[in-house]
């Protein structure tokens, strides 16, 4: 089926609506781009860096994390390069005044049209925080730019405390400010955002393989999260276009609404940020005793970028219904809980039952008992919830027998209901949710 048009405002109304997003400091007239996760954006995005998790770190022998200060010493950035080279193109319409980034407007001014602008200046996108009570410079650190600095600058403590040996990665979520000049398209992107990275250290001569494997695991992530495929595409960054430290560069690259756009970077580092960090070789190799520098295969995923994605891969219309495909295992709620009728004691206590038996598994379980059954069926699809859960009469075995402790169980994506013995929901939910 064609996806409606006007998605991305369909989407960012349905993210407010339903508590997904909300613009940030709304209630103060808003910031311009920076929005906040509600309740049911916040279960999204962990699921997806938990499943993250999961994939790249607790299923794999080869791969340890960490969790690093988000201010760093300036030294770091100074020896990473980003202090004197992590810059974007700034230039200003010379008939608006306007200010934007080169290489994102072709030349013509995105405000009023104009093609004259200033010469472009480097504008440094590292955002400076003041340490402690002086007005001293010394004391100017810097928020970090990327996270992974604190993989390198902590590359020798994790040899020495951990048992890994090359090949291996170091793996690390969380947050990255830039001071980017022209922010926008919602939470594509804002000034402060989630990453999701590793860095994985191997022979210097085996960075082909490494990379070739890591290009094909960033496909079956994608697959997993349910991004539509046929919106991604691939895109080598040609020589002289590439970050100051890589020396290949593939973007994945998705067909956003607001066109084909950068989602993840997979970089091949080389051995620029142990070189920068380490005077002498941080790495033996355990069986030839050789001293020598790990090179790098770094993954980079955009965590709101991947939320963006799964929000626009999963809306679907199926006539005067909106649901949301999210793969199971990220759905925010994995089933919901309905009494047919909210006013007959006997059908709520039942139903609450079960809803403290599915919480307590633990499976994150809505309740609904407003409106009638068709209403919560599409309150609980907007939201992408898998499986609804209705208790009737029949479950109390009020007219058969046979029927009773059973309940029917509606799928989101076939609209379908069977019915299913009580005993069995913990089990089936939790295969069905988290397989
Ligand atoms: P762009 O060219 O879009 O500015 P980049 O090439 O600078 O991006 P990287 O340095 O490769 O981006 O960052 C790694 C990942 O971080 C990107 O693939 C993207 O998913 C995410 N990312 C980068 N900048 C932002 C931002 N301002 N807001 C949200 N996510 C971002």
């Amino acid at each position: 089926m064609e996806k409606s048009e006007n998605l991305m405002e369909k989407i960012v109304a349905l993210c407010k609506r339903r508590g997904f997003v909300f613009p940030g400091s709304e209630i103060y007239g808003g910031l311009a781009n920076s929005w906040d996760y509600g309740p049911l954006g916040t279960e999204l995005k962990n699921n997806i860096k938990q499943l993250w998790w999961q994939t790249f770190v607790h299923a794999r022998a080869d791969m340890v994390g960490i969790d690093a200060a988000l201010i760093m010493s300036p030294k770091v950035w100074e020896a990473s390069g980003h202090v004197a080279g992590f810059s974007d193109p700034l230039v200003e319409c010379k008939k608006c005044h306007q200010r934007f980034r080169e290489d994102q407007i072709g030349g013509v001014c995105p405000n009023c049209g104009s093609k004259e602008f200033n010469e472009p200046k480097q504008f440094n996108l590292l955002f400076p925080v003041r340490l402690g009570p002086t007005e001293d410079s010394s004391a100017t650190a810097y928020l970090r730019g990327e996270i992974a600095q604190a993989m390198f600058v902590d590359f020798k403590n994790v040899l020495d405390s951990s048992r890994v040996r090359v090949p291996f990665g170091i793996a690390s979520q969380g947050k990255a400010f830039r001071n980017e000049i022209t922010p926008g398209n919602f939470i594509f992107r804002t000034r402060e955002f989630d990453l999701m990275e590793f860095e994985y250290f191997v022979k210097p001569e085996e960075w082909e393989k490494w990379f070739e494997y890591w290009r094909g695991e960033m496909h079956r992530w994608l697959i997993a999260i349910g991004a539509d495929m046929s919106k991604v595409h691939e895109h080598e960054i040609p020589d002289g276009e590439r970050a100051h430290y890589s020396e290949r560069t593939i973007d994945f690259e998705f067909d956003y609404p607001f066109g084909q756009k950068e989602l993840y970077g997979l970089a091949y580092r080389t051995d620029f940020d142990l070189k920068n960090h380490f005077a002498d070789a941080p790495y033996k190799d355990p069986e030839t005793g050789e001293a020598y520098y790990p090179h790098v295969i770094e993954p980079s995923f955009g965590l709101d970028r991947t939320v963006l994605v799964s929000l626009l891969s999963a809306y679907q219309e199926d006539g005067e219904r909106v649901y949301m495909k999210f793969p199971p295992r990220i759905a925010p709620y994995k089933a919901a809980v309905f009494p047919l009728l909210s006013n007959k004691p006997e059908l709520v206590a039942k139903a609450k039952e079960i809803h403290a038996m599915l919480l307590a598994h633990p499976l994150p379980t809505a309740w609904d008992d407003r409106g009638n059954i068709g209403k919560r069926y599409f309150a609980q699809d907007e939201i992408g919830t898998p499986y609804c859960i209705t208790v009737d009469f029949d479950t109390l075995g009020e007219s058969h027998e046979e029927l009773k402790d059973t309940v029917t169980v509606r799928d989101r994506d076939t609209g379908k209901q069977e019915r299913m013995k009580i005993s069995e929901l913990k089990n089936f939910i939790a295969w069905k949710t988290y397989a």
